[in-house]
């Protein structure tokens, strides 16, 4: 029975399809990204005891090219630090935010600790080619506007993301706040199929004139069932309702996997990650995304319009730093260039390296 499952699980997947898989972690986010080239990008890694690696592993993801942190609240980064162990990526993108948990400073010394992994922080317009013509492109946070005193600034600050597979698009909000969707609304970022819905369905976030912009056909919700915090609101629901779009979530359906061939997508569940458990895959074929309109994307700092095929490519570093030490540089600075690529970490703008702890070097004044 398993293996019949497994093996149809396998059929679905065809080559030149880019697979999101909404991981059933609970009580928070853990998205994983496979391109048709076997890049794998996980977009946070639920609490800690999630399962996460052990869901990785069995996934079959032995190696993980990108690892995003939406931001440092522990439903989202609480099981990272076993996944950066586990998986050490080539890279690794937050807000830029600091927590002041033992979770958040224990995941920041062992990337410290890594000196392999890139550390880069989040910011509008950074495009990470991947292949098959498919690109993540980072929509916020603008560390030149953070957020400031709203509900919660670190969540508002999230991370968020726009994967395009040829006519496909799909969001993922990490737990951002009605600023931040204001932010997306005000940028235009265009209408897209699949939106990862906002901090679990929280009544707060999924406002209606983001919901009217993107007009999405399918909404994900990762929420731990009977959760605490009443998630997801049934506001929301109602909203996502409203706007038409089918909504599927990880207390209800599981694993949720939507496929894309860069024409369409297709949507798939699996109840129970247990392998020793009962095995349900329902498929479904959603309505064919509504028409493009033409995106007014913010303006791409660094778009890199090669493909490159073994390295995700993103090079945008106004202000670079090396790990070893605490001053940061103008990028043009000579003793920038001297940093080791290993040790390069880099910067936005001058605020993010403030706010990370450096100091502007000598030698550059930036
Ligand atoms: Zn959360
Ligand atoms: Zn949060």
């Amino acid at each position: 029975m398993l293996a019949l499952a497994l093996l149809l699980l396998a059929a679905l997947a065809r080559a030149g399809d880019v697979v999101v898989d909404m991981l059933d972690v609970g009580q928070g986010d853990a998205i994983l990204i496979r391109t048709p080239a076997s890049k794998n990008i996980l977009i946070d890694a639920g609490d800690k005891g999630s399962g996460v690696v052990e869901m990785l592993t069995r996934l079959g993801v032995d190696h993980l090219d990108l690892v995003v942190s939406s931001h440092p609240h522990a439903d989202h980064i609480g099981a990272m630090e076993s996944v950066i162990r586990a998986l050490p990526p080539k890279r690794y993108l937050d807000n830029g935010l600091a927590h002041t948990t033992q979770t958040y400073r224990g995941l920041m010394a062992t990337l410290e600790a890594n000196t392999a992994i890139v550390y880069q922080t989040a910011q509008t317009g950074q495009v990470f080619n991947l292949d098959d013509g498919a690109r993540l492109e980072v929509l916020l946070p603008d560390s030149t506007r953070r957020f400031r005193d709203t509900r919660s600034d670190l969540n508002s600050n999230s991370v968020v993301l726009k994967l395009v597979h040829g006519d496909n698009c799909m969001i993922f909000t990490g737990d951002a706040e009605e600023p931040t969707e204001r932010a997306l609304v005000d940028a235009k970022v265009g209408s897209c199929a699949v939106l990862k819905v906002a901090h679990h369905g929280s009544r707060h976030s999924t406002i209606q004139p983001l919901l009217d912009l993107l007009r999405p056909s399918i909404a994900l919700i990762s929420v731990g069932l009977g959760n605490r915090y009443h998630h997801p609101g049934d506001e929301t629901l109602a909203r996502l309702e409203q706007a038409k779009a089918t909504v599927y979530r990880t207390d209800r359906d599981g694993r949720v996997t939507v496929t894309s061939d860069g024409k369409s997508v297709r949507v798939t569940t699996l109840k129970h990650e247990d392998p020793g458990g009962a095995l349900l895959q329902v498929a479904k074929v959603p309505k064919s995304n509504p028409p493009p309109e033409t995106p007014t994307l913010p303006k791409s700092v660094d778009a890199d319009p090669e493909m490159t095929p073994d390295v995700l490519e993103h090079e945008s570093c106004p202000f670079a730093a090396s790990r070893k030490s605490d001053v940061f540089h103008e990028a043009g600075c000579g003793n920038a260039q001297k940093i080791n690529a290993e040790n390069l970490v880099c910067y936005a703008t001058k605020e993010a390296a403030a706010k990370a702890g450096r100091r502007a070097a000598g030698c550059c004044k930036p």
